[in-house]
């Protein structure tokens, strides 16, 4: 038998086109591949505007960074509730920066 990948429940050798472990019926992901993308495209961009929104413009980027990991979030990218979490949390810690930075400048 050509064993090309292995189950990840029990280790049985299982042929590449295998949807189930004939050994103890675990999924093995082949059949929902299509529907979910395993990708982070969508968390990837919101992390890194989240990043960005900290340093920039938080008023600008925050947004989108939000908008990014809420899409991310809800097509369930493997990072994309840390892209959520990260695309609310970075944006308030820019405004708090911003106008700490600001009270500096002015000496408020
Ligand atoms: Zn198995």
């Amino acid at each position: 038998m050509e064993t090309t990948k292995f189950c990840q429940a029990c280790g049985e050798g299982l042929i590449a086109t295998a949807a189930v472990c004939p050994k103890c019926g675990t999924m093995t992901g082949v059949a929902n591949r299509p529907a979910t993308s395993g990708t982070n495209t969508l968390s990837t961009l919101a992390i890194v505007f989240s990043i960005v929104s900290v340093l920039f413009l938080p008023i600008l980027f925050g947004p989108i960074a939000l908008i990014l990991g809420i899409i991310a979030a809800v097509r369930k990218e493997p990072r994309g509730t840390l892209a959520l979490i990260l695309s609310i949390v970075c944006p308030i810690m820019g405004f708090i920066f911003g106008f700490v930075f600001a009270a500096m400048m002015y000496g408020l």
